[in-house]
């Protein structure tokens, strides 16, 4: 799943091309994306590209006075097309879900893209898998959007301190993996960062937040912050198709069940839920103990 990092590159990359377009294409693939009947999709053919903005895991799209924006789920993706399949939209098996062209010539203050800048250029938004959960609305503002209006605070944002992050924690419910990626806490981390944060926190997942000492926070706080701004600055500027591979290949314990700690040499693992699962590193965590694997002690009775 895309989270903060990959999002906010796609966001730079998107935003540094739009700008300035005028839409010429808007077409629906997948039917069951769209969560918004009016104002319809239709009403952004013509409209100007404005900007192109980054919400926790949401891409926001302003054009004129109506925003598209767009929830990627666990498989989506956005494609920049240059150029621009001529073909239209259509439902089908693939992964497309929706098609954006914009009139041929570069928008107002960018230059041209497309080999002679005359090319009609666009995205896709794809996704991949048999689990359908991208999401896209047409709104007056991204905030109608409630996913949203309801996101918890920016982690990279300069609000988001020490002090921030030790009310967060206080006030939560729950351990400290799933507070750190409910979004309505702190918005964009998810399965993948948690665990990465949480082993450079040296904090095991299922510590109850609440519990978190003054120096455990500020671990965390710094891990949060530094796991981040690394992941957007590997991210940003990036070839946009190779994001999801290097997102994969930066991780020291994520998907690396098995392989060796980078930090102690001791062996990733893994607990497994219905459809994801957590790794962790138990000589740096969780004091040498590993976490109990509910689904495997179900599996053993
Ligand atoms: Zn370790």
């Amino acid at each position: 799943m895309p989270e903060l990092p990959e999002v906010e590159a796609l966001t730079r990359f998107l935003d540094g091309r739009i700008g300035g377009r005028i839409v010429e294409r808007c077409e629906l693939a997948a039917f069951a994306a769209l969560k918004t009947v009016e104002p319809p999709l239709s009403s952004l053919v013509g409209r100007r590209a404005r900007s192109c903005i980054r919400r926790g895991k949401y891409l926001c799209f302003e054009l004129d006075d109506r925003w598209l924006v767009v929830h990627l789920a666990r498989g989506g993706w956005i494609r920049w097309r240059d150029p621009l399949p001529p073909e239209r939209g259509r439902p089908g098996r693939g992964p497309l879900a929706l098609r954006v062209g914009f009139a041929p010539g570069a928008g107002e203050g960018v230059s041209p893209t497309g080999s002679d800048g005359e090319a009609p250029v666009g995205f896709d938004v794809t996704e991949a898998g048999t689990e359908k959960r991208l999401a896209l609305w047409v709104v007056a503002r991204p905030e109608e959007v409630e996913g949203l209006r309801t996101l918890g605070v920016e982690p990279l944002d300069p609000a988001f301190d020490v002090d921030c992050l030790a009310r967060l924690m206080a006030g939560a419910a729950g351990n400290v993996k799933t507070v750190l990626a409910s979004q309505s806490v702190i918005a964009g981390i998810g399965n993948a960062y948690s665990d990465e944060i949480l082993h450079l926190a040296r904090l095991s997942p299922y510590k109850p937040a609440r519990t978190l000492t003054p120096d455990e926070v500020a671990r965390l706080h710094g891990a949060v912050v530094s796991t981040l701004t690394d992941a957007v600055s590997r991210a940003v500027g990036q070839d946009a198709a190779a994001l999801k591979g290097d997102k994969k290949r930066a991780m020291r314990v994520h998907g690396r069940t098995g392989q060796a700690c980078p930090e102690c040499g001791d062996v990733v693992r893994e607990v497994s839920f219905a459809t994801k699962s957590l790794q962790y590193c138990a000589t740096c965590q969780t004091a040498g103990k590993p976490l109990a694997d509910r689904r495997l002690s179900r599996l053993l009775k």
